[in-house]
């Protein structure tokens, strides 16, 4: 058996690590990997593996890091079956679509200028029909039912509290010569006590350990005062007519902070006239979504179902529709909150209202999710002056504020109390999913907790196990 790490490997985005064992061919996760656009393009599109003898992708969640790039293994020729929770099949519909808009919508930007150059267009990663093709490509598969994808491996998923739906993946090896393995792989580990989501799982007896590192080296602030914190950004954008801009991922962080402003509704601390605007159609589906599936809901959360609340929805909230409605916020007095998409503000709605709130000091753009190298959301927490959006120079003068303890990553404490409970019989531990550093401390972590083997993988570096 042999595992090779192509991506989140000594980074945080495009997950895809490679497992060969007993003639099977399988990629856990199949992700996008974001960054500089053209390296990001080149990545994406030259696929390590050949898809075509790929038999099967394992999906850890619905995140585009980690599934953006499976319409394009479809596209080269990917037959295969693709195991997933039923719900993170769902998401993927919607998100896959949506991230194949904005590339379009992007291209169609770049190929313009490329056209003026002389030069020739960029051709999009994938299409439409390449998401149809996949989405038949899809198996429904339960949490904890251990299900046979071939006579000698087992796949079983259980939570990984990271979004709603999210899992950690257990693969059971079994070869002719009795050397058989347990793979263990995180996927992305949630931090435990979110807004919703449930708390990880730990399964035992895993030999090979794939653990991801994104916050390896940091422990969160708690998340005791994010509702006070919001309360006083509230405060202040009502005093000053202004904006609160939060960039947000679809899915996860936009139902937490709506959760949040639903508690802080219900205790009348968000005044009538600061309007709520949800302006992404993703965000919007994906919490449709998440409402239709409160079965998985934490127990706070169900809580407030049963008491007859529902915990994503409150009066004044708005999901926004077309670009036009969009484009209209520009010009719309304040005070607002306007949750917009994407995350990490490299493409979505979140632009325009950028280039427009950034220059006044009476807005507030509050960043609270993880920003990877080279985005403009990562330059907006450096605060790096002038930024550039649609190719225009603009001033930085809103103030930035920041809230970490929202994080769907769990933080070091959370890492290391995962690895306490599942390391008992690892052999061979992989950090990944870290920019270098992070790698580096979680395979020192994991050295402290005593696995003997620990590596945190270059890309495309291939290990091999009896
Ligand atoms: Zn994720
Ligand atoms: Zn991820």
């Amino acid at each position: 058996m042999k595992i090779t790490f192509y991506g989140a490997a000594q980074t945080t985005t495009g997950s895809m690590h490679f497992v060969e064992a007993n003639g099977k061919r399988i990629l856990l996760d199949c992700g996008l990997y974001q960054g500089h656009r053209k390296e990001a393009f080149e990545k994406n599109r030259n696929l390590p593996v050949d898809p075509k003898t790929i038999d099967y992708v394992i999906l850890s969640h619905a995140h585009i890091d980690h599934s953006g790039n499976l319409p394009q293994l479809v596209r080269q020729g990917f037959r295969g079956r693709v195991f997933a929770r039923q719900s993170t099949t769902d998401l993927c519909d919607i998100m896959l679509r949506d991230s194949c808009f904005l590339q379009k919508r992007d291209l169609d930007y770049i190929n313009k200028k490329r056209k003026k150059e002389g030069k020739h267009p960029f051709e999009p990663l994938y299409d439409e029909h390449d998401i149809d093709a996949l989405m038949q490509l899809f198996v429904p598969t339960h949490m904890h039912e251990p299900r046979e994808i071939s006579l000698v491996i087992t796949l079983e998923f259980f939570n990984a509290g990271h979004i709603l739906f999210s899992a950690l993946v257990q693969l059971d090896i079994h070869s002719d010569h009795g050397h058989n393995h347990r793979l263990l792989f995180s996927g992305d580990l949630g931090q435990p006590n979110q807004p919703i989501i449930r708390h990880y799982e730990y399964p035992a007896g895993a030999d090979i350990l794939l653990v991801e590192s994104t916050y390896a080296d940091k422990f969160h602030p708690s998340a005791d005062d994010v509702e006070l914190r919001l309360e006083r950004y509230i405060k202040y954008i009502d005093r000053h007519n202004s904006k609160l801009l939060i960039p947000a991922f679809s899915v996860g962080r936009t139902q937490q902070i709506i959760y949040y402003l639903n508690k802080l509704k219900e205790k009348n601390k968000v005044p009538r006239e600061v309007k709520v605007f949800i302006d992404s159609p993703l965000s919007q589906k994906a919490t449709m979504i998440y409402a239709a599936h409160r079965e998985v809901y934490n127990d706070e959360a169900r809580q407030m179902v049963a008491e007859g609340k529902d915990p994503l929805t409150f009066p004044g909230m708005v999901f926004v529709g077309t670009p036009e409605e969009s484009m209209a916020l520009n010009d719309m007095p304040g005070p607002m909150i306007i949750i917009a998409a994407s995350g990490m503000c490299e493409g979505g709605r979140v632009l325009h209202h950028l280039k427009h709130c950034v220059r006044d000091e009476d807005n507030i753009i509050l960043i609270c999710g993880f920003q990877a190298e080279n985005t403009l959301g990562r330059r907006i927490v450096e605060k790096r002056t002038p930024l550039r959006i649609f190719g225009e120079e603009v001033e930085l003068k809103a103030k930035v504020e920041i809230i970490n303890a929202l994080s769907a990553h769990a933080d070091r404490q959370g890492l290391t109390d995962w690895i306490n409970e599942v390391k008992d019989n690892v052999r061979h531990a992989f950090a990944v999913h870290g920019e270098p550093e992070k790698v580096a401390a979680m395979a020192e972590l994991l050295k402290e907790h005593g696995v003997r083997n620990v590596a945190a993988p270059m890309p495309g570096q291939t290990f091999r196990f009896d």
